[in-house]
This record gives C-alpha cells, sequence and structure tokens, in this order.
C-alpha cells in the first residue's frame, strides 16, 4: 500500500516533461472530480466530463486572461483553433472572449453549444494527455491502457481511477492542487510576460472583493482630492465604480494606483480594454498627487514617483501584446 508520500511522487513525475499545457489540465479535472466526488460510490470520470473542464480552463485562459500556450502558432493548443472558428458576430467576439465560461455558459448557452458540438476534435485532444500522464503506463497506444493513476477506455469514453491512490488524493486535495498550479506556472512563465502567473494558474480565478483597506483609501482619495466625476467622460457622479484602469484580468490585484472612479457606463463599456496610451498621462497626474500624500501609502510599492509611471507604461504595453484591445472612446 503506498503511504501519501509516494503517490505525491508520482504525481509529480507524471507531470514531468512538458511541451504543452494538456497533462496539467488533465490533472486539474482529475482533481475537480475527486473533490467533488464520493469516490465509494463512483470512481468512473466519463469523457464528457474531461472534455467540459478542458473547455473552460481553455476559454479562460487563452479568451478572458489571454495567456499564450505556446510561443509557435502551429502548436497552439487544438482549442484556439475551435475558439477562432467559432461562428458568432465578430462586434461580439471580443466582448464574449473577456467573460468567463461559467457566464457564458449561463447568458450564451447557444455559444456553448457550438463549442461542445466539436465533441471528436476535443477527444483526440485528450488521448495524448490521458496516456502520458498516467504513471507507469501500460498502454501500447491511445485507445486504452492502464497505469498506476487510472485505467481507460477510448472506446466507452470513460476513465476508471486507482480508488486507492485518488482517496490520497482527495484527502490531500490542496497539495496535489499545488504542485499542478506550480508546473503550470512555470511552463506560462516561459510564453507571457503577465503578472501573477501563479495566480493565474489556478482553475477557478476568483476575483476577490475590494479590501476595507483599498475601500477607505479609495473614499478617502476621492473626497480630498474632490474627483466628483468619471475619470474618463469627466461626467459628475453621484456614485461611482471602482475601475481598474489595467484590467483586473490582466494584473489580478486590487492596488490604488490602478483603480480610478469611473460611472457605470464607461465602466461597463470599457470592459477589459486598455485605455488609449493617451490617458496614461491622465492616470500619471493622478497618481502624482496621490503619491506626494503619504497617507495613501503608495509608496510602499514603489520607491519613487518614476518606477511607479514606468510600472503602468509596462504594464500598459505588454497587456497590449498579449492582446488585451485598445478603448479609444475618450482621451
Ligand atoms: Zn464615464
Amino acid at each position: 500500500m503506498d503511504t501519501s508520500f509516494d503517490v505525491l511522487n508520482k504525481w509529480d513525475r507524471s507531470l514531468k516533461g512538458n511541451n504543452n499545457s494538456y497533462k496539467f489540465v488533465l490533472a486539474i479535472a482529475l482533481l475537480e472530480f475527486s473533490k467533488n466526488t464520493d469516490l465509494e460510490k463512483t470512481n468512473v470520470i466519463s469523457y464528457d466530463y474531461l472534455i467540459n473542464i478542458f473547455v473552460e480552463f481553455y476559454w479562460n485562459h487563452l479568451n478572458r486572461y489571454k495567456l499564450n500556450h505556446s510561443i509557435s502558432h502551429e502548436k497552439k493548443p487544438l482549442l484556439n483553433k475551435i475558439f477562432l472558428d467559432l461562428d458568432i458576430d465578430e462586434n461580439l467576439r471580443s466582448s464574449l472572449y473577456s467573460i468567463s465560461y461559467r457566464k457564458l455558459k449561463k447568458d450564451h448557452k447557444e455559444v456553448v453549444q457550438q463549442l461542445l458540438s466539436n465533441k471528436k476534435i476535443i477527444i483526440s485532444i485528450l488521448g495524448n494527455p490521458i496516456s502520458r500522464f498516467n504513471f507507469d503506463n501500460k498502454g501500447s497506444d491511445h485507445k486504452a491502457g492502464k497505469g498506476y493513476f487510472y485505467e481507460w477506455n477510448r472506446k466507452k469514453e470513460i476513465i476508471i481511477l486507482n480508488k486507492d491512490a485518488f482517496l490520497t488524493i482527495k484527502k490531500e486535495n490542496k497539495i496535489f492542487t499545488k504542485i499542478v498550479q506550480l508546473g503550470l506556472a512555470s511552463f506560462l512563465e516561459k510564453y507571457n510576460v503577465q503578472p501573477n502567473l501563479i495566480d493565474k494558474s489556478k482553475f477557478n480565478i476568483k476575483r476577490p472583493p475590494f479590501s476595507k483597506f483599498i475601500n477607505d483609501l479609495f473614499k478617502e482619495e476621492t473626497q480630498l482630492l474632490g474627483r466628483y466625476t468619471c475619470f474618463y467622460c469627466e461626467t459628475k457622479l453621484e456614485k461611482y465604480d471602482k475601475d481598474h484602469f489595467i484590467p483586473w484580468e490582466y494584473v489580478l490585484e486590487h492596488k490604488i494606483w490602478n483603480l480610478v472612479a469611473a460611472c457605470r457606463e464607461c465602466n461597463s463599456e470599457k470592459s477589459t480594454n486598455l485605455p488609449s496610451k493617451k490617458s496614461i498621462k491622465k492616470l500619471e497626474d493622478r497618481n502624482k498627487e496621490i503619491f506626494s500624500n503619504l497617507k495613501f501609502k503608495i509608496h510602499n510599492d514603489f520607491d519613487s514617483l518614476e518606477s511607479l509611471i514606468s510600472k503602468i507604461d509596462d504594464l500598459h504595453t505588454n497587456a497590449s501584446k498579449a492582446g488585451y484591445l485598445p478603448w479609444n472612446k475618450y482621451l
């Protein structure tokens, strides 16, 4: 009988040697299944389950967070092509790409149906990681086989888990998840100039609420500097949204130097797009004021105003290179 440590070592070794991210996504699917299932009742995973996780994962990673999973065009995940081939209005495409897969499932069922109609292609993607991930794999081809973590049968479209191993994995889910997260992050690091890649390697990236610190600071900043107008359209505001100047999806953080007061309309219209390069100057001026006020503790992040300015410049340039679209309505 294997100890938890044995299972952990095999799990770690299974994730080695990747020139694509499929193995990581398969590992995520196995973790999600074992976390949410009573393994005493069933240890059989259908390919449909895996397909759903793959589509959700790549939708969020490739479209919403605009992460590169390969530098070369030919080696891009096949799902990339499926997303590009979606028969949707081109004007709608960029706004759909900015929403999470869960929201897509809720509000755009027809698009999800279209995606899942590519079942055959997605199963052809699954074949390789399913046989390669399995430690000590005895499968002679990609159709069926047996390894340490599971048996699989492509004809029946199922994976049968090694119950003992997966009871350990279920129990120690956090540690097994961290190994996958770290491996995926170091994979992504090769192809992306994006902040917070470790956080972006979680399956469910949750946007945390604003902390009390940020809320108070923002309120004070807005009151103190008399900024009751929308940063973008400059209409007077009764109520404001806190808008991430560089989109939250890219920075994945709430920082006072990246938050501006915006009206509801501008905030929703800007969505995950980038304000024009020109408007950076306006943000610089705003930040100069709050930077000079030590109360705002912005100095905790930067040693000088200059380094803050160049940080925002870099974020803007790299987010644009990653594929975040410009929003040029104002400024
Ligand atoms: Zn506005």
